[in-house]
This record gives C-alpha cells, structure tokens and sequence, in this order.
C-alpha cells in the first residue's frame, strides 16, 4: 500500500469547536500568557494555574465530535497506509477510527508524573510513569511510583518533542522513491520543530504534496489547496481514492 503521512495542526479541528491558538474564539488564550500555563517554568511557579488552564481546555473538548476533515481522513485508509503526526492534544483523530495518530506534542488523554524523562533532554528526571485519564488529573494526585504531582501529557515550549526526526526523515525519502503522498492541514507553521517536519517532504513528487489551510501560506513546491479543512479534504481523499 502507497503510504501518506498527514501532519496536522489546531485548523483541522477549528470545525469541531475547538479554537485554534492564534484566533482564539472563546478568548481562553487571551486570558492565559502562554509563559505561565504552557512551559517548564509557569508550572514551577504555579502549578495550579496551570492545572485550571488545562481544566478549562478539557471541557472545550470533551463535547467535541470528529468532524467531516478528521472522518475523510480514516475512509482513506481503505486504499493508503496513512501515518498521523499531529500537534494537536485532543484525540479526535482517533474518534474518527483512524489508526496510526503519532501526537507530537502529547495528548489532553494522558497524564504523566511532573519528573518524567520525557521531559527535557538534560536532566535529573528519571519517572516514566504515564497513564490515560478520563478527567483532567487535579493537584495533589501524585505519581505512585516515585509521589511527583501529576500533569497533563501534553508538551510544554521548552520541553522535547514526541517525534524521532531520524525516523521522520527516513520515512519521507522512502516515501520520495515509492510515490507517498504528504499532506498538512491547518497549522500556521509557526511552532519549531514540529514545523520542521513540511521541508523534509519537499523531495516528494510535486503531484503528490499537498498543504491545506483557509489562509494562504505556501511553501514552495506544495500544492496550496485554500478553505476549510472541511471543505478541502473530503475532496483531496475522494480524488487520492481514484487514483490509488
Ligand atoms: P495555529 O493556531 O498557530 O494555526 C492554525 C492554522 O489553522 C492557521 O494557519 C489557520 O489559518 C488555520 N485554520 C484555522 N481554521 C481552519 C480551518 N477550519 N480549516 C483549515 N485551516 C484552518 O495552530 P498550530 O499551527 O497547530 O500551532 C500552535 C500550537 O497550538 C500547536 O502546538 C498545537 O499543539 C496547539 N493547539 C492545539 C489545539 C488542539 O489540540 N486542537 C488547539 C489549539 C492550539
């Protein structure tokens, strides 16, 4: 089967409810400095602000439901090997059925142990606790391994990514010779390294490199398909079935 690999940011699921980072609807951004609720640092100073941030975020999505872009997506995987990376914490990819969804930068369905080793590169943390949850993890629940407070699974700027590049790019030199096809959805590819992932597909065939957003940013060589994901993936998929 030919392979796919979708990277995908906060507009694939813009249609779900959720609002992306940078036009954020509900204002929850606005309210929070990123430096406080969403790095190593803001936790140090007040992990229960950043607990309530990501309370807050928790009950935006759990009324979410996989919308039109997310289901075109699993119909896919019918005639293509499809390989999710997405920086999206919320699962609704998996919601949709799709089977192999890689979340580089966590997930809001996991929580972890504030010493985990995933956590930075250089470091005393040694934990390796992690466990799903089904309701945002509260302070003073601690890890029974080792008694660190818990926190959500999700990465923090500063922190390591959930991705081996190596691997990454690998795949995609792989997927130039065997006629894989890329395709980004919704990300503003402003947040490093994760943005780094678009260039390493650039050696794909010019037919079979894709980037979907409603505003137009077009790295050189990719073919710009303006709109919604709504609108443009469900078509992408129908005519990548045809031609499979
Ligand atoms: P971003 O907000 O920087 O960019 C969103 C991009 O999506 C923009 O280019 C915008 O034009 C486009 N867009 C908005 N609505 C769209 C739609 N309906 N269809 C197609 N495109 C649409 O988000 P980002 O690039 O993902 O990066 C910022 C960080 O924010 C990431 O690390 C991500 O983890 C985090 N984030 C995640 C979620 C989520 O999990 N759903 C939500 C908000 C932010």
């Amino acid at each position: 089967m030919r392979k796919v690999v979708v990277f995908s940011g906060a507009g694939i699921s813009q249609e779900s409810g959720i609002p992306t980072f940078r036009d954020s609807a509900d204002g929850l951004w606005e309210k929070y400095r990123i430096e406080e609720v969403a790095t190593p640092e803001g936790w140090k100073a007040d992990p229960n602000k950043v607990l309530e941030f990501y309370d807050l975020r928790w009950k935006t999505y759990r009324n979410c439901k996989p919308n039109a872009a997310h289901l075109a997506f699993k119909k896919l995987e019918q005639k293509y090997e499809v390989i999710h990376l997405t920086q999206n914490i919320d699962d609704l990819l998996e919601q949709a059925g799709c089977s192999d969804v890689r979340h580089i930068h966590g997930k809001l369905t996991e929580r972890k142990c504030e010493w985990h080793n995933d956590i930075l590169v250089e470091s005393e943390y040694t934990c390796d606790y992690v466990a799903p949850q089904t309701e945002m993890v509260k302070m003073g629940e601690l890890c029974e391994k080792c008694g660190g407070q818990l926190r959500p699974n999700v990465v923090w700027f500063g922190e390591m990514v959930h991705f081996d590049f190596k691997s990454i790019a690998d795949l995609s030199l792989k997927m130039a010779q065997t006629g894989g096809v890329f395709i980004c959805v919704g990300t503003s590819l402003q947040v490093y390294p994760a943005a780094g992932i678009v260039p390493m597909f650039s050696k794909l065939k010019n037919r079979y490199k894709f980037i979907v957003d409603k505003d137009k940013i077009n790295p050189p060589d990719f073919n710009m398909l303006e709109g919604t994901a709504c609108e443009q993936v469900p078509k992408l998929v129908e005519d990548l079935l045809k031609k499979a």
